[in-house]
Order: C-alpha cells, then sequence, then structure tokens
C-alpha cells in the first residue's frame, strides 16, 4: 500500500512540543509562534507574518480587512478548494468565476478583465500544485482598476515567481499547514501581509476584534474590544511542531522536488506516446513539489486509472469539483463567459502519491502500473530514467 499522503515528520516535533510545555505557555503568540513568524519574515520574506488556526481563517481575515461587504464582487478560479470562495462569501460577496488556463489549471490572466466591473473588490489568485500564476498581470490589472491582490498560496510555500516567493506578491497572502500540506501542524495557516497599512489591524482580526498584541508590548494600558475579529491564533503546542517543519524547510523541499523529478522522468515516455498530459511548469516560475499530477484523455478513463491504481494499493486521488458545478457555489457566485477548461481539465486529473520521504521504489512502483494500465512496457526505459537500476 502506497498511501497519497503521510504528514512530514522530521524528528524534532516532540521534544519542541515539550519545550512549549516546559515553557509553562501553550496558548498562542509565545516563543514558537515568534519563530515560525519571524522564519517566513526572513525567509519569504513580507512585512508580517502572523500564524493563523488555518488558511480558511487567514482567507477569512483578508475578506474583513479587505472591507468585503455585501453585493462586493470578489473573482477567483472556479478550480479551487470551498474555502477559497466561502472566505468572502461569509462577508457577502458574489463570487466571480473565471477559467482557467489548461497548462498551469491557474487563473487565465487573459480573461480576469473583462471579469471586472464597478462593484469588484478582489482577484484571489490561487496557486495550483505551488506553480505560480502569472504574478505580473495580475498585479498590473489590479493597479490599473484599484483593486485588492489575495494569494490564495496555500499550495505555495517555498515556491517562487521570478524569484519572489508565492504569498509575498499580491497584497496579502495565504498559507496552509493542514496536514496535507508540504509544511504542516495537522491544522495551521498563515497570513502573509504585505503592506504595513494592514498590519495592525489584522493583528486586532486575529486576537477576537481586541488590541491585546499592542497590550502585551506595553502600548496601551488595557485592552478593549475595537474592531470586529474572531479567534484566528494558534496554539503554542501547534506551532511548536511546525516549527520542527521550518527547521528542515529545505531538506523536505528537495525530497519532495526529487520525487516530483523522478516521477517526470519515468512518465515522459507515456506523455510522448500522447497517453497522458503531465504537469506544465513556466519556466520563470520555481514550484515546491506540492503535488505530482497526470491528466487522462477523459473523465472515464481517468475513473478507470484511479480504480485500477486504488485496487493496486496505490492512493491516487482526483481534486476539485469545481465550485461552480454545485448548488452553494451557484448561489453565492457565476462563471464569467464560458467554462471551457474548469471542468474538462478537472474531469481527468490525478493526483499521484506525493510526501515527505516517498521512496523511489514506491515511485517505480506507482509509474510501473500506469504504464501497464495502459499496457506498454515499462521494464527498461524506466528503470533507467529513474536510477533504480
Ligand atoms: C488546503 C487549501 C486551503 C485550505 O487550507 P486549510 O489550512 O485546511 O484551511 C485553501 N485553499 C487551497 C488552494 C488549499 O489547497
Amino acid at each position: 500500500m502506497i498511501p497519497f499522503n503521510i504528514p512530514a515528520v522530521t524528528g524534532k516535533e516532540l521534544s519542541y512540543i515539550q519545550e512549549a510545555i516546559s515553557n509553562k505557555k501553550i496558548c498562542g503568540d509565545g516563543p514558537f509562534t515568534k519563530k515560525v513568524a519571524e522564519w517566513i519574515e526572513d525567509y519569504i520574506p513580507t512585512k508580517r507574518a502572523l500564524l493563523t488556526t488555518s488558511c480558511t481563517h487567514a482567507l477569512e481575515m483578508t475578506a474583513m480587512l479587505a472591507d468585503i461587504h455585501p453585493g462586493d464582487e470578489v473573482i477567483m478560479p472556479s478550480f479551487t478548494f470551498i474555502s477559497t470562495a466561502n472566505a468572502f462569501v461569509l462577508r457577502g460577496a458574489k463570487i466571480v468565476f473565471v477559467d482557467i488556463r489548461p497548462d498551469t489549471l491557474n487563473l487565465d490572466e487573459s480573461l480576469i478583465e473583462s471579469a471586472i466591473t464597478s462593484k469588484t473588490k478582489a482577484i484571489v489568485p490561487v496557486h495550483y500544485a505551488g506553480v505560480s500564476c502569472e504574478m505580473d498581470s495580475i498585479m498590473d490589472l489590479a493597479k490599473k482598476n484599484g483593486l485588492l491582490v489575495i494569494e490564495d498560496a496555500a499550495q505555495g510555500v517555498m515556491s517562487t515567481y521570478k524569484g519572489r516567493a508565492l504569498g509575498s506578491i499580491g497584497h496579502m497572502g495565504c498559507y496552509s499547514f493542514h496536514e496535507t500540506k508540504n509544511f504542516t501542524c495537522g491544522e495551521g495557516g498563515a497570513l502573509l501581509l504585505n503592506e504595513e497599512s494592514f498590519v495592525s489591524r489584522a493583528e486586532i482580526i486575529r486576537e477576537k476584534g481586541t488590541n491585546r498584541s499592542r497590550f502585551f508590548r506595553g502600548q496601551v494600558d488595557k485592552y478593549s474590544w475595537v474592531d470586529i475579529g474572531s479567534s484566528y491564533l494558534p496554539s503554542e503546542l501547534n506551532a511548536a511542531y511546525l516549527y520542527a517543519q521550518f527547521d528542515q524547510a529545505q531538506t523536505i523541499n528537495d525530497d519532495r522536488i526529487a520525487s516530483w523529478n523522478d516521477y517526470y522522468a519515468g512518465l515522459k515516455e507515456l506523455e510522448q506516446q500522447e497517453r497522458i498530459d503531465l504537469p506544465t511548469v513556466p519556466v520563470h516560475c520555481k514550484h515546491n513539489a506540492h503535488i505530482f499530477y497526470i491528466k487522462t484523455k477523459d473523465l472515464s478513463e481517468r475513473t478507470r486509472l484511479l480504480r485500477y491504481l486504488n485496487e493496486n494499493g496505490v492512493g491516487a486521488a482526483f481534486h476539485y469539483v469545481p465550485l461552480h458545478s454545485t448548488s452553494v457555489g451557484l448561489k453565492h457566485g457565476l462563471f464569467h463567459r464560458e467554462d471551457r477548461y474548469t471542468t474538462q481539465e478537472s474531469d481527468r486529473l490525478i493526483r499521484l502519491p506525493m510526501y515527505y520521504r516517498l521512496t523511489k521504489d514506491q515511485i517505480g512502483r506507482v509509474i510501473d502500473m500506469i504504464y501497464s494500465f495502459y499496457a506498454v512496457s515499462t521494464a527498461n526505459q524506466f528503470r533507467t530514467g529513474v536510477g533504480l537500476g
């Protein structure tokens, strides 16, 4: 059995959690919360990183910071996780879904401008599989039209676009540390504030609408209710676990990239034979191997291959059901123009097992199984391609 995902463990998690317990400080914003935030601020970098209880919550915070009100419109892909939309729907926004590009499965930047109206407030690019959207075009459009750009970089930690880290390019960016993501603490996230002007309000929103952060810094002599907000600050125990991952961030990233490259090299032949499509990574994007996916001919072939892999012990999985195909999606949003690629490409997609310390032998078995499904002999070219000998 090769599972789809195993949450990363680097070995220091327990000792850091023990340290947090010994500190007698396990609520949020203790030493480990600060260490992780500092890592993000230094490495990414961003003006300010706030650890949150999830990426969903980081997105909810951005909707408050963007002052989204009922009737406002927010542009995003339909090929994304529910939280991307929900965060804005909770504030009364209407979601305008724009089609994706068939190569990267990211928002098609050339279609965004025609979706902008006088009610549009924000564009939310989602960096699928940790591969960047075309951020230069998106930032130019936003500037021209006075819009905010909120990056859903849940999958994009340590990926870059023209050398700039995902999450640090828009006005705000959101990361996820859910157990399915590259760096994890089970449930967790971060909000990246790339403009100073959002920082003080974001601290308040994260602390239940109070100015408690300023109080603890001695900047006010009592704390009170000053804005809307919620409880978006994670526990020190989660932050301690997460710090053990960021301690080893480069190791985790390198290991995943090596696995991704092995899949790619091993499956190249099948793509050349036009049986499947492999992921596209534009030359100016550096990805983080969050997902390795292949695309089959169509939905029916996808269903058969998925069943074949699952029956043979490979935890392969499809991905998003487009949001506009659900009744909630239609109630709160509309698809701008034609759905040319969103449904078609999501129907063809299969994600293969991908996690820290996936072995070459496991990758080889998955690849062999895919070749055998297509009844193409793999024995020679794959094993030399991936170096199993
Ligand atoms: C995982 C994910 C989320 C949600 O992250 P949580 O931390 O689980 O709330 C949001 N958007 C995208 C694109 C994701 O992949």
